[in-house]
């Protein structure tokens, strides 16, 4: 594929501040993308209980400040350049089209069961010792029970029909083969009972309209990956290239969070640090270039940077180093 056929982006869900991951796997987006590719900023908002205007106001103020500037936006003027957010779309009714697509195929039903009554089987599921997955209750309701299920004033999401055997294999760019067990999965909830659509869902439809090429975030999302290769086979559309980019550890070794304190990109905005400096330094938190360069120009990150030279193993968080990369010795 040419450099200007890329097409990836940064998909943050604004429930918080902006952190040192959050931005390295912006960072490392923008990069991928820098050689005529595009670079798209997606607020993934459907969280309503914990997606804040504030949060969104920290990314922009982040991304402006590093100058992780983005290439496209919904379209309409003034907006040409502002990010996508999911919540909008959820108005447009671009993800209900698609649910309403697989319930229509078979692939995707109507689920009446409780929060509490899901918790219970689980529950029960994990007492014979398998695992923890909603069983598929709702799955053959007929339309009468669905109608008396609704007349008992019960209201219903939608689950995805996950197969109960086989494998689905992803082909990641850093981490080569990996295997996921399809009897682990459970039939996922894709909207809430509210017409909202749950990350997974609005990732898949997302990813596919906006035609990204590659899929490029950190590691703790690889578990979803599975259910969303399932959901594009099941819409039939082809999927991009995913790669998961090692974790980042703080300094006692457990995995990089706000608890470690000082990792708010905001932070080093305020206490006067460079943009370059910070870019520079979180380029080289899972990415290295074969004779371990250590002082780079941004216009030297967008030449070097590859996919292929992010590594598996994880990266250490170290204030002293990025100090250091300020300039201060
Ligand atoms: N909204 C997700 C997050 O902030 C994005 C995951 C993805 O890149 O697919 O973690």
């Amino acid at each position: 594929m040419s450099d200007t056929n890329i097409r990836v982006r940064f998909a943050p869900s604004p429930t918080g501040d902006l952190h040192i991951g959050g931005v390295r796997t912006a960072l490392f987006n923008w990069l991928f993308a820098s050689k005529g590719g595009k670079f798209i900023l997606r607020i993934e908002d459907t969280d309503e209980a914990r997606s804040t205007d504030a949060s969104v106001q920290v990314i922009l103020d982040a991304m402006k400040w590093l100058g992780l500037n983005w290439d496209e936006g919904p379209g309409n003027e003034p907006e040409k350049y502002a990010p996508y957010y999911q919540m909008k779309r959820k108005t447009a009714g671009i993800y209900q089209k698609y649910a309403d697509e697989l319930i229509a195929k078979g692939l995707a039903y109507p689920c009446y069961c409780t929060p509490e009554e899901v918790d219970q089987m689980r529950k029960d599921a994990q007492a014979q010792k398998l695992p923890p997955k909603y069983n598929g209750k709702c799955r053959n309701l007929t339309p009468e029970q669905r109608k008396q299920k609704e007349a008992e004033g019960r209201t219903a999401v939608i689950r995805f029909k996950m197969p109960s055997d086989g494998k689905i294999i992803l082909n990641d760019l850093i981490r080569g083969s990996v295997e996921f067990d399809n009897a682990t999965l459970d039939d996922f909830v894709i909207m809430k009972a509210n017409g909202v659509p749950t990350y997974n869902f609005a990732c898949v439809i997302d990813d596919y309209l906006m035609e990204m090429t590659h899929v490029l975030r950190g590691d703790d999302h690889i578990s979803n990956t599975p259910r969303q290769i399932h959901l594009y086979n099941a819409l039939g559309w082809q999927m991009p290239k995913f790669a998961h980019m090692a974790m980042i550890l703080g300094p006692d070794g457990a995995r990089l969070s706000k608890r470690h304190g000082h990792t708010s990109v905001l932070e080093y905005r305020n206490e006067g640090y460079l943009p370059e400096a910070l870019l520079n330094y979180l380029a080289l938190l899972g990415w290295s270039t074969e004779d371990s360069q250590q002082i780079f120009t941004i216009a030297q990150l967008k030449e070097k940077f590859s996919i292929d030279r992010c590594g598996t193993s994880p990266s250490t968080f170290d204030p002293a180093k990025l100090l250091w990369l300020n300039g201060e010795k």
